[in-house]
C-alpha cells in the first residue's frame, strides 16, 4: 500500500490517487481499467484477462501474517521454487524474491535453476511470457496476479502490427532497388507480447531491451534500410538520436489513422518508424522538474530512464536502463545528490540500499506503475500456499508455435549483443 512507501522528499509528497492505499482486489475484474496509478486513464484493451477472486483471508489479512505464510509456504516448496521480483515491485514483494532485477535479466536468472517446477514471476504479464519462452518444458510459470499486464505492451497488438506492416509492404515492396537489401526490418522492445516477438521472429527482426536498443539497431541497420520499431515511441526515439538519425526521418507511426497518418514521402524517407506506445509512467517526467532539481540543488545529478520523452532525456544528466541507473548511482565515489526519472518503487530501492546518497524522484507525486502495484503480498501468498497443497494457479504458457519463433527473435538478440 501507498503508506509503506517512505516519504522521500517529505516536503513534497503527494500521491496521484487516494485509491492507491486500497488493496488490488479493488480493481478485479477490470472495472476500473488498469487501476490507481501512472495507467488509470490508459484504456484497457478488449482482450484484458480477468484475475479471479482471492479467498478472502488473503485479503484480510494483517502484513506479518502475509509474510509469515508466504515464508512457510516457501519453506515447503523449497527447491521447487524459484521467485523472481521485477526492480518496480513493491519492498514487501520484493524481500521474498530470489532474484531482483529487470524483466530480461530475471528471465535469465530463472533458466539456472532448471530442477524448480515453478518461477513465480512477481511482474507483469510479458514478463512471465518472456521467463515460459526461455524456461524447460517441464516447468510451470506463475504471475501471482493475472491482471498485472503493462499498458505500454498492450499498446501494440498483433491486428494492428500486421495492419501497418501490410501497409509498409506495399509501400517498400519485398525489396527496394538493385541492392537486394530488405526495407525494414521489425524490431520489438522486450515490453511486448510473446506474438509479437514470434511477429519479428518470422520476418528477420528482433528483440531489444533497453540496454541493448542501440547495438540492436545496429544489427538491424546492418541487415536492412529502416526499422519498424514497437510498441514503445521514446526509446526508439531516444535510441534513433542518440545514432544520429534526423528526428524527420524518425516518424511516428499513428495506429488510429489509416496509413498511420504518413504519407508515402515520409515512409521512404524514414530511418526508424516509430509506433505510437509509451510508458504512463516515465511519461510523467518533465523538463520543468529538472529544472526545478537543479534549483533546489545546483549540484543534483540527474538521472532517466530512456522511456521517458525525449526533451526531459535531453536535459537529463545521464540516460540508461533500469541496470545502467543502478550502476551509476552503486558507482558514485562520493555521496552524492541524485534525482532519478523512474518508477517510484525502484527510486524507493535505490534510497534504501545506497543511504549515502541523497535520491529523490524527480516527480514529487508518488504514482507507481498501476499494473505492478497489481502483484501484492496477498497474491504472492495465494499462489505460494495453492502450489505447496499442489494446485498450480495462474499459469503463463506461451503456445509452443509462438515459442519456437520468439526465441529466434531472441536469440537474435543474444548474439547481436554478446559482445
Ligand atoms: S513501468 Fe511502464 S513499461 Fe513498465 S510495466 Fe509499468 S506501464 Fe509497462
Amino acid at each position: 500500500m501507498i503508506e509503506e512507501l517512505p516519504l522521500l522528499d517529505p516536503k513534497s509528497v503527494s500521491s496521484c490517487s487516494k485509491d492507491l492505499a486500497k488493496g488490488p482486489w479493488e480493481w478485479s475484474g477490470n472495472k476500473a481499467g488498469y487501476g490507481p496509478g501512472a495507467s488509470s486513464t490508459d484504456p484497457l484493451p478488449p482482450f484484458y484477462p480477468s484475475q479471479e477472486s482471492i479467498p478472502s483471508k488473503y485479503r484480510e489479512a494483517e502484513p506479518a501474517l502475509l509474510e509469515a505464510w508466504i515464508t512457510e509456504a516457501r519453506t515447503k516448496l523449497d527447491e521447487k521454487v524459484v521467485i523472481l521480483g521485477h526492480y518496480y515491485q513493491r519492498e514487501e514483494v520484493i524481500r521474498h524474491s530470489d532474484y531482483l532485477g529487470d524483466s530480461y535479466l530475471l528471465s535469465v536468472a530463472a533458466t539456472r535453476h532448471p530442477r524448480a517446477d515453478y518461477i513465480v514471476f512477481c511482474g507483469v504479464h510479458f514478463m512471465a511470457e518472456t521467463a515460459d519462452i526461455l524456461s524447460q518444458p517441464h516447468q510451470q510459470v506463475i504471475l501471482p496476479n493475472i491482471e498485472a499486464g503493462c499498458s505500454m505492451a498492450d499498446m501494440a497488438d498483433p491486428e494492428s502490427i500486421d495492419r501497418c506492416w501490410k501497409h509498409l509492404m506495399s509501400v517498400f515492396g519485398p525489396q527496394e532497388g538493385d541492392d537486394n537489401v530488405t526495407p525494414i526490418i521489425p524490431v520489438t522492445y522486450m515490453n511486448s507480447s510473446a506474438e509479437l516477438k514470434a511477429f519479428c521472429g518470422q520476418r528477420g527482426g528482433i528483440v531489444c531491451t533497453s540496454s541493448n536498443a542501440d547495438k540492436v539497431l545496429t544489427w538491424a541497420f546492418e541487415r536492412g534500410k529502416r526499422v519498424l520499431f514497437f510498441p514503445d515511441q521514446h526509446l526508439g526515439r531516444n535510441t534513433g538520436l542518440k545514432m544520429g538519425f534526423d528526428l524527420d526521418e524518425l516518424p511516428l507511426w499513428n495506429r488510429r489513422k489509416a496509413s498511420g497518418g504518413l504519407s508515402d514521402a515520409q515512409l521512404l524517407n524514414s530511418k526508424i518508424i516509430l509506433w505510437d506506445g509509451f510508458c504512463s509512467v516515465h511519461k510523467r517526467f518533465r523538463v520543468d522538474q529538472i529544472e526545478l532539481a537543479r534549483k533546489n540543488n545546483p549540484q543534483v545529478r540527474v538521472i532517466v530512464h530512456p522511456e521517458c520523452p525525449m526533451e526531459v532525456v535531453q536535459a537529463a544528466d545521464e540516460s540508461g536502463s533500469t541496470e545502467f541507473i543502478l550502476n551509476t548511482i552503486r558507482n558514485a565515489p562520493v555521496p552524492t545528490a541524485f534525482a532519478v526519472g523512474t518508477e517510484i518503487s525502484m527510486v524507493r530501492h535505490l534510497a534504501l540500499k545506497f543511504p549515502q546518497h541523497e535520491i529523490t524522484c524527480l516527480d514529487p507525486v508518488v504514482c507507481p506503475c498501476s499494473t505492478m502495484y497489481r502483484i501484492h503480498p496477498s497474491y504472492l501468498a495465494w499462489v505460494l500456499e495453492e502450489l505447496a497443497e499442489g494446485r498450480t494457479v495462474n499459469q503463463i504458457t506461451v503456445p509452443s508455435d509462438i515459442i519456437q519463433d520468439a526465441s529466434i527473435a531472441l536469440n537474435r538478440m543474444l548474439e547481436a549483443t554478446q559482445n
